[in-house]
């Protein structure tokens, strides 16, 4: 999937830029694929192999095509003013009308993020559970010319049909509600795609979960299994929710202030769970961010979630109770910019200022990437005064995503024939595979693939098929844009070195007509080095340039070499350079 340049006015090219180019080029690739044999299964991994998060898989046959889940991906600082990133759709896109659907595992962003963007290009079938659709649904009031979209209401253990494929969803255990395994019946065979899962066996609340459903397909003998990776390099079996509901119990019954809980919103049973002890002890919760609104709203009016009488208030009224009766449940645990937390944090949030007597509990991983951020946030809710709790101390949160035991019991269920690792970067993905070889898979049975390799599964084989090159698209807000590695570069060196301005005015001739003007913007110069001082001697040493080179047809770009040499020389700096030449007739 390289992609090539299409100049295109540039409010085109904030649409399209991050889609067009790589469609041509894998439009090359239809022939081959075409030859598919009809007992065979293709698979490509778009996203979510070899990293975390934007998950999304293709499976194909000789006629049809499915994608199950397409999500997105919060950035590092290496893609800065990038908010979201998307999976290259472009292979979809290319064979757009063999989609028959967009399949649902559960409704995480890195698992339905994406499908805004697709539907800008198509209209699109989705088949999903009503959590994961009402938050699809909240998600495209934001998007505009996004194309029909029609839903496809599944239900655990109920069978549907997509093209070539049957697939029968399996409830499993998540941390957020209505999570989904598949076992899709292909022309190849039978594959089960375990989504995100964990086995907590004494979690029961919402009905008893088994790996009954796998062992059943395990006994009829399973061609493939794609398997959940993330906590791959954890021994052992993740703690019961059931123990995190007892601290909460503890750390509420000891409240003498207000405590502050820190959670993911889509988080709805643990959510449920804090409501139930609250109303137990006669305390009052309020909720805070705007995602908390939002998913607990869309629990309640689906039934998915209830709120016991007398405990929900406003957060605008927690003065009105004592402070050992208040819990605040926020937003911002991941120190997300302009989260509430966060700005509580800053001490700028209208409803919350934090006193000496607050507890502030940090219920939620921290996702790398996001440590340096949360630990800011932390310090400064002490500076403010609160406590703060988080999980390497207490118990109070447990992955949604089962340890290596959970992993074995999927395994040992599902005894597949052919295994791949899912979900996870390339060290969890080759543990897992470890982990497969060790519970019976054969060998050369278990592959180890990352984004965008594709991989044909028949009942006789698995082998590896073309590898496609996958770009990660960033966009802006719901924008695409220009995701080229040149225009990152750039905003890289930008940050790096800062950047330059020489402005020269000169007649037909090419002879000055005033002297250059040099401007700079974030340079970072050492220690009692004036930057006027620098950019003085650079419009002199600018001037005689001029002198020089005047009539030259490659004036600008000898600018530009000049005014970079002279500020490595000057200044050991690399800046960004932009010669402006004015010539007046
Ligand atoms: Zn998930
Ligand atoms: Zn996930």
């Amino acid at each position: 999937m390289s992609s090539y340049y299409i100049p295109l006015p540039i409010t085109y090219r904030l649409f399209y830029s991050g889609l067009l180019g790589p469609k041509k080029a894998l439009g090359q690739q239809t022939n081959k694929t075409n030859a598919m044999r009809k007992d065979q299964l293709k698979i490509i991994p778009l996203g979510g192999l070899g990293e975390i998060g934007m998950n999304a898989m293709v499976f194909e046959t000789h006629c049809d095509m499915i994608l199950v889940d397409c999500g997105l991906q919060f950035p590092d600082a290496s893609y800065p003013g990038v908010e979201v990133l998307v999976p290259d759709l472009s292979y979809v896109l290319s064979k757009i009308d063999k989609l028959r659907g967009v399949i649902i595992t559960h409704g995480h962003d890195d698992h339905i993020g994406a499908v805004p963007y697709l539907l800008r290009e198509k209209s699109l079938d989705v088949y999903a559970t009503p959590f994961p659709q009402g938050l699809i649904e909240q998600k495209l009031t934001e998007f505009s010319g996004v194309q029909e979209i029609r839903f496809h209401k599944i239900e655990p253990r109920k069978k549907f049909k997509v093209g070539d494929f049957e697939l029968d969803p399996i409830p499993v255990q998540h941390s957020i509600i209505e999570a989904l395994a598949f076992a899709i019946r292909t022309p190849a065979g039978l594959v089960i795609h375990s989504g995100d899962f964990k086995h907590d066996p004494l979690e029961v609340s919402r009905g008893e979960v088994t790996f009954k459903a796998f062992q059943e397909y395990g006994d009829q003998g399973v061609l493939l299994l794609l398997s959940d990776s993330t906590n791959a390099e954890r021994e052992g079996h993740t703690i019961s929710e059931v123990e995190i509901e007892k601290s909460f119990e503890r750390l509420l019954g000891a409240q003498t202030g207000r405590l502050i809980i820190a959670l993911f919103a889509s988080n709805i049973r643990r959510l449920e769970k804090i409501f139930g002890i609250a109303k137990k002890q006669q305390k009052k919760v309020a909720l805070m961010g705007r995602s908390m609104h939002s998913y607990t709203r869309l629990a309640v009016e689906q039934n998915s979630l209830s709120i016991p009488e007398d405990t929900l208030i406003l957060i605008e009224n927690i003065e009105k109770y004592p402070e050992d009766k208040v819990i605040v449940l926020t937003t911002g645990s991941q120190a997300e910019p302009r989260s509430a937390l966060v700005r509580v944090a800053e001490g700028i949030h209208e409803d919350l200022q934090i006193r000496k007597t607050d507890t502030v509990i940090m219920s939620s991983r921290f996702i790398p990437g996001n440590e340096r951020a949360i630990t800011r946030m932390i310090d400064n809710l002490y500076r403010a005064g609160a406590d703060v709790l988080y999980e390497s101390v207490h118990q109070i949160h447990v992955s949604g995503h089962g340890f290596q035991e959970e992993l074995l019991m999927m395994l040992k269920a599902v005894r597949p024939k052919y295994f791949i690792p899912i979900h996870g970067e390339f060290r969890h993905l080759s543990k897992h595979a470890k982990l497969a070889r060790s519970s019976g898979v054969e060998e050369s049975s278990a592959l180890v693939i990352e984004d965008g390799q594709s991989v044909l599964v028949s009942p006789q084989e698995m082998a590896l098929s073309e590898k496609f090159e996958i770009q990660k698209h960033p966009a802006v807000g719901s924008l695409f844009v220009d995701g080229s590695a040149e225009s990152l570069q750039a905003k890289h060196a930008l940050a790096k070195a800062g950047i330059v301005f020489v402005a020269l005015f000169r007649d037909s001739r090419g002879k000055l007509l005033s002297e250059p003007i040099v401007s700079s913007r974030g340079l970072l110069l050492y220690h009692g080095v004036d930057e006027a001082e620098v950019l003085e001697k650079a419009k002199i040493k600018l001037s005689k340039v001029n002198d020089e080179y005047g009539d030259r047809e490659d004036f600008e770009e000898i600018v530009k070499l000049e005014t970079r040499r002279f500020f490595r020389q000057h200044a050991s700096l690399k800046p960004v350079v932009i010669p402006i030449l004015v010539s007046r007739t």
